[in-house]
């Protein structure tokens, strides 16, 4: 039995600490929100085959959907580019739901939970991670799994030899508002119940409107801070622009920021292993993260049990590294190459994507039902060449393809030269290629 403390009540970190206390772990989950003040009053989508994968209950209360996505372009001379249905069944669930749900799971296996406990740094000795310090004390283990979320003190705290901590860079985050809204009795609601408007230059950001039975959903999201006057201003015109919704602020009104970048280069670290937004483990071009650290949390359970020695040690848990990268790493790196490409783009091109039919319906409902490595081994780099072919008369845009396809293309060598077999040296010349790679193509 080993000593294991999982820093912050993230998804993925409350997941491995389900699997490991059900193995008979001594593990201690510790969370600086009080006891049922965990997450934001807001409700989220998750793919229901995460919880399969992770072999754990849905939480009792939840709806099931397929949501039909609806992008609203700038230009209002250009139709609204509906994309068929989400393949994957998700469920839409209160984030306090969920997140007690799945602490329950945890203390019913014998896991403990200390509330209010604002965790500072880890504790270091020699080259391994032994602990976590709080406001109050010292707590010492043989393993600490960070699920700290985006700006972990964990992670940002690790000694730099370790390459694990990133400093968070332009376009990593978005940042958030969300609010719900009442509906206007009487007003019918719109055609298109899940609006996406792309209203600003790619590098500023999106908003969306999601009209549900009793309520509106709104999300402002910007790659930069947002202002409050900029928020109303936004509002006024969703307002004007939408009569079945409210002026009713009924729930949440609370901003947040998301990790919308690739995973972290390298997630361990003697006696240590970082998961979920800790680790930037979103789906890019979405920010939705709960599925990806639910299944990683599986994976990283996995990975600890197989270490029947209990050593922990950045060599044993480079397993885990392999397996997240291989199952869900290296397709979410794809959709951040590609999500780049939006800090490229002027509001005018992205126009000229969906009038000129250069990108369909159905190739953004693959993108969006995480199925973009589909789209590009059918056919390789032919589904890329054939968009260059399509914009031969508007150069700009042309470029802009060209660069992602030259862009897939190197990452494939990156992807190609992963290590496979755990070499401190061959693995720290790796993370300089794949950092190096995502800071070359980021946009100015
Ligand atoms: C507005 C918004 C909407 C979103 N919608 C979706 C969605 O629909 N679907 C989806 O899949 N994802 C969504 N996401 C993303 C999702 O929230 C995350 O990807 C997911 O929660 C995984 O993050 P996490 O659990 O690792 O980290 P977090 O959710 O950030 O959890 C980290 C935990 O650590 C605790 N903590 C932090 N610092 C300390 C400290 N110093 N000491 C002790 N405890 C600490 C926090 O209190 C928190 O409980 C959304 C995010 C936002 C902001």
């Amino acid at each position: 039995m080993s000593k294991i403390i999982v820093a912050g009540a993230g998804h993925g970190g409350v997941v491995a600490a389900i699997k490991l206390a059900e193995n008979g772990h001594d593990v201690t989950i510790f969370e600086k929100s009080k006891e049922g003040a965990i997450g934001l009053p807001q409700s989220d989508v998750a793919e229901k085959s995460a919880f399969d994968y992770a072999e754990i209950s849905l939480p009792e209360e939840y709806e099931t959907v397929r949501n039909v996505i609806t992008f609203v372009p700038q230009d209002k001379a250009l139709e609204p580019l509906t994309i068929p249905a989400m393949e994957a069944e998700s469920i839409l669930v209160d984030r306090k739901v969920l997140i007690n749900h799945l602490l329950k799971l945890a203390t019913d296996k014998g896991a403990k939970v200390v509330y209010e406990a604002e965790i500072i740094s880890p504790i270091i000795l020699g080259n391994r991670v032994c602990g976590i310090r709080t406001a109050d004390a010292d707590y010492y283990c043989d393993l600490v799994i960070d699920a700290c979320g985006a700006f972990s003190p964990v992670r940002s705290n690790l000694p730099e030899y370790m390459c694990v901590n990133r400093e968070i860079q332009k376009y990593d985050i978005i940042n958030t508002y969300r609010g719900y809204f009442n509906k206007i009795p009487g007003v019918p609601d719109p055609e298109t119940t899940y609006n996406i408007y792309l209203r600003d230059n790619g590098s500023v950001g999106f908003s969306w409107l999601v009209t549900e039975k009793k309520q509106v959903d709104v999300l402002i999201c910007r790659f930069r801070e947002i202002e409050e006057t900029e928020i109303l201003s936004i509002l006024q015109t969703m307002h004007e622009e939408n009569p079945h919704m409210g002026r009713d602020l009924i729930k949440c009104g609370k901003y947040a920021k998301i990790p919308v970048c690739q995973p972290l280069s390298i997630l361990v670290a003697e006696g240590y292993a970082a998961i979920g937004d800790c680790a930037f483990m979103t789906v890019p071009l979405k920010g939705s993260g709960i599925a990806y650290s639910i299944k990683a949390g599986r994976i990283l359970a996995d990975c600890i049990e197989a270490d029947s020695n209990g050593y922990y040690n950045a060599k044993n848990l480079w397993e885990y590294e392999k397996r997240f990268f291989k199952e869900i790493g290296f397709p979410a790196c794809r959709m951040a190459i590609l999500k780049n490409l939006l800090h490229y783009m002027t509001v005018e091109q992205v126009n000229d994507l969906f009038g000129q039919n250069i990108v369909t319906s159905e190739e953004i409902a693959k993108v969006m039902n995480d199925k973009l490595d589909a789209l590009l081994n059918t056919k390789g780099f032919a589904t890329v060449k054939d968009k260059v072919r399509l914009v031969r008369d508007n150069p700009l845009l042309k470029e802009i393809l060209t660069n992602v396809a030259m862009w897939m293309g190197r990452f494939a060598v990156i992807e190609a030269g992963f290590p496979s077999k755990y070499d401190e040296d061959d693995i720290k010349k790796w993370s300089s290629k794949y950092n190096e790679f995502f800071d070359s193509i980021r946009a100015e």
